[in-house]
């Protein structure tokens, strides 16, 4: 398979921005800038806010996502959302392993892998994020990172597990920075996960996954990163907070 017949995603990561008063104004904006697009049109919002936004969206190309999902069907765990929960919305995709998950909130390898596999098992694609720091890059070692993060996050997936979810490739160093890797730097890595797939999944199944460039994507360097033969789409932060720029991206899916 190659590019043109994988499944391109446009992502937007609201994180905790937006309240629900904001949130319908922004998708109401949305509707109306977004240009008809073969991708697939997601937006993750915050929890709270995701049965607002699917009303909102309601008969347009527009998806709802999640920012998380817990491994459990449910329980003692304050603060957490399940499967079933998101399920019962129609929600559909949950972004998975987030580096400010990481970061800030102990999200390890392997509880990355815990909630992607309840989202599998709850038919929601999750939206697996890896990525290396700025230290890490420096010391040339963004590849073994990477690998690390691949294996172990995907460890006991199934090859079908394997195409219902979508790899996120999000240096760290370019997340809300405004530093973008160049389209070659990106290009780089998504072509060595795709590989990393191909070995652990076969080639077939490596070369169906979405994989999503995520770091200070925009509307002016879009067009550059898309065009990227193993960059099947965006995670978007910021300039999905701007219907306009957002916009525009979608407008760079050829
Ligand atoms: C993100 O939150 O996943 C992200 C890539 O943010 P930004 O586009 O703002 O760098």
């Amino acid at each position: 398979m190659n590019k043109e017949l994988r499944k391109v995603v446009i992502a937007g990561n609201w994180k905790m921005n937006k309240t629900a008063t904001e949130t319908k104004a922004l998708l109401a904006e949305m509707k109306e800038k977004l240009p008809e697009s073969n991708a697939t049109i997601l937006l993750c919002v915050p929890a709270i806010n995701i049965g607002t936004a699917m009303d909102a969206v309601a008969g347009t190309q527009i998806n709802i996502g999640a920012q998380n999902c817990h491994w459990a069907k449910n329980g003692a765990f304050t603060a957490e959302i399940s499967a079933d929960m998101l399920n019962d919305f129609g929600v559909k995709y949950a972004i998975i392993g987030h580096s400010e998950r990481r970061q800030y909130f102990g999200e390890t390898d392997e509880t990355v892998n815990k909630r992607a596999m309840a989202c599998l098992e709850g038919g929601i694609c999750p939206i697996i994020c890896v990525g290396e720091n700025l230290e890490e890059r420096e010391k040339d070692i963004t590849k073994d990172v990477i690998k690390v993060q691949i294996e172990k996050g995907l460890a006991g997936f199934t090859a079908e597990n394997m195409k219902n979810s979508i790899i996120a490739y999000e240096p760290v160093w370019a997340i809300g920075t405004g530093k973008t890797a160049t389209a070659q730097q990106a290009e780089e890595v998504c072509a060595y996960i795709r590989g990393l797939l191909a070995e652990m999944f076969g080639n077939e199944t490596a070369q169906a996954v979405t994989i999503q460039y995520g770091g200070s994507m925009n509307a002016k360097n879009a067009a550059e990163l898309l065009a990227m033969e193993n960059i099947d789409g965006g995670l978007i932060g910021g300039a999905s907070l701007k219907a306009d720029d957002f916009a525009t991206i979608v407008s760079c899916v050829k």
